[in-house]
């Protein structure tokens, strides 16, 4: 029996609307190159993964230029132009378009395109912790605020207690049939541990990074250039 292989899966084919910027969020320019380039060039940087697929809309017109313009992305990624209307069907359409290289053993990685933070460190530190697990798991940090629940006028309803909080993050890592079975069952979902969880299992939390943050608002790109710049 060959060992399980691990391959990554980018969702980016949203258009970041709270982002109000020209061109589609994973496109925007972070210290000097699309935030998608960032991820899908650590992919392709990284021993521990077999291939790197991304999944854009049908009508992308970026991509390409972008193929072009990263390292090893020609030979190491595969474009799959089947985004669909939410993430959670981005994903599935990738998985399904996969499914001819892939076995239902292999692990997949879903990384978020707009976490350009991701490191060659946080992907080997999560497949060394899930590597032998049976469910799988998830890069994700312990939450350290105090958290309110806020009313209709915005002011703080209630205090939720923090303890067991964890903010998920991505890569999400689970086997490829039993991720795809999930994705198929649940009805939504905005990470891929969530439809695990549906299924009765538990996903693993793994340490991650504050580095690895989503880029969501206008203001986190200037954050996001601190990380990739490094600190001096
Ligand atoms: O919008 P949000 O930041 O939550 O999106 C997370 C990831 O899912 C992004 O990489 C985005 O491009 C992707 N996505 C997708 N298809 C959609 C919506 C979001 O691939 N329909």
């Amino acid at each position: 029996m060959t060992p399980p292989r691990y391959f990554a899966l980018v969702p980016a084919a949203g258009i970041g609307a709270r982002m109000e910027s020209a061109s589609p969020k994973q496109y925007l320019p972070i210290a000097g190159k699309p935030m998608l380039q960032h991820v899908l060039e650590t992919f392709a940087a990284s021993d521990a993964i077999a291939h790197t697929f991304v999944v854009v809309s049908a009508s992308d017109g970026y991509i390409h230029d972008l193929m072009n313009a990263g390292i090893h992305l020609a030979s190491r990624v595969t474009v799959l132009f089947c985004g669909g209307a939410t993430r959670q069907q981005s994903v599935l359409n990738g998985l399904h378009e996969m499914r001819q290289q892939v076995g239902d053993d292999d692990w997949i990685l879903v990384h978020d395109a707009a976490r350009p933070g991701l490191t060659l460190q946080l992907i080997d530190g999560l497949i060394d912790v899930l590597r032998e697990d049976a469910v799988g798991g998830l890069l994700a940090l312990p939450v350290v605020d105090t958290l309110k629940r806020a009313d209709v006028d915005g002011r703080a309803q209630v205090t939720v207690a923090r303890d067991g909080l964890w903010a998920a993050q991505t890569p999400q890592m689970f086997r490829y049939a039993l991720l795809r079975q999930a994705l198929e069952r649940t009805k939504q979902c905005t990470d891929e541990a969530s439809a695990i969880e549906a299924l009765g299992l538990r996903p693993k939390l793994v340490a991650g990074s504050p580095r690895n943050f989503k880029v969501t608002l206008p203001q986190d790109v200037a954050l996001a250039e601190i990380f990739l710049k490094g600190f001096s």
